[in-house]
């Protein structure tokens, strides 16, 4: 026997469910937590500069800006705030970003036809583990399955006036059990909405490559965002970019 208590017969359960249900929706809409820059940034490279020392992104900022020595750079936000001590990664100049990419872009046309084959084949691997609806259907009626029982219980416990006790411990053993089929689906469902999103980025990767004919002569933001996820900045002349396949591209 439970003792009897007070506490609400659905706990912390119930809540959680109703924030998995919430993830899930922003997860489907697309907002993924921490991809919201790209929807108000006013600079290509707005939240995509990271830093090699303390992992914060970089903010843009314009030097000398009333003088003929003007000149934007990109500082690491934590050496901005908290000062040297804090970080000490010195401020990279726009145009020397510019033209990293366009180094990196141009390499990687060069080997366009070997680089789309192998994002190709990365799709392909990504996609043959998608889950497939069967499997979410399967889910789907277990969980319906488990809410009637529920139900049935509820009316059960008003038809006949089961001990409380004896009620609240099978409540709480059934709304677990559709809590736990509930989070397998969001997290099927999760993990498919990931590997859609690849699949769309690397598309588009393919489609801006195959697009393009000869050498890239300035910077394009269209392509810098349709190819990269982010710069790691070693030093202000070394990077890293990360492109959206995942692919780590260096630039000395
Ligand atoms: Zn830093």
């Amino acid at each position: 026997m439970i003792e009897k208590n007070h506490e609400p017969i659905i706990p912390k359960e119930v809540f959680e469910m109703v924030q998995d249900e919430k993830e899930r929706r922003a997860l489907l809409k697309g907002n993924l937590v921490g991809d919201r820059h790209k929807y108000t940034s006013k600079y290509a490279f707005s939240g995509k500069i990271y830093c090699g020392k303390c992992g914060n992104t970089f903010k843009r900022r314009t030097w000398n800006s009333t003088s003929k020595y003007k000149k934007i750079v990109w500082q690491c936000k934590t050496y901005i705030v908290d000062g040297k001590g804090a970080c000490d990664a010195k401020a990279v100049g726009e145009q020397v970003l510019m033209d990293a990419f366009v180094k990196v872009f141009n390499r990687i046309n060069e080997n366009k036809d070997a680089f789309i084959k192998t994002l190709t084949d990365n799709i392909e691997k990504v996609l043959s583990e998608r889950k497939t609806d069967k499997e979410i259907n399967a889910l789907d009626s277990q969980i319906e399955k488990i809410k009637n029982e529920l139900k049935g219980l509820i009316k059960f416990q008003i038809q006949n006036n089961l001990d409380e006790d004896v009620y609240k411990e099978e409540y709480i053993r059934i709304s677990k059990e559709l809590e736990e089929l509930r989070r397998r689906k969001a997290q099927l469902e999760k993990e498919n909405s990931l590997k859609d999103d690849y699949r769309k980025r690397v598309d588009e990767i393919i489609q801006v490559l195959a697009g393009r004919q000869g050498l890239l002569e300035e910077f394009d933001d269209k392509i810098f965002n349709a190819l990269v996820e982010k710069i790691e900045v070693l030093t202000p002349t070394h990077f890293i970019f990360v492109l959206k396949s995942g692919m780590r591209v260096e630039e000395v």
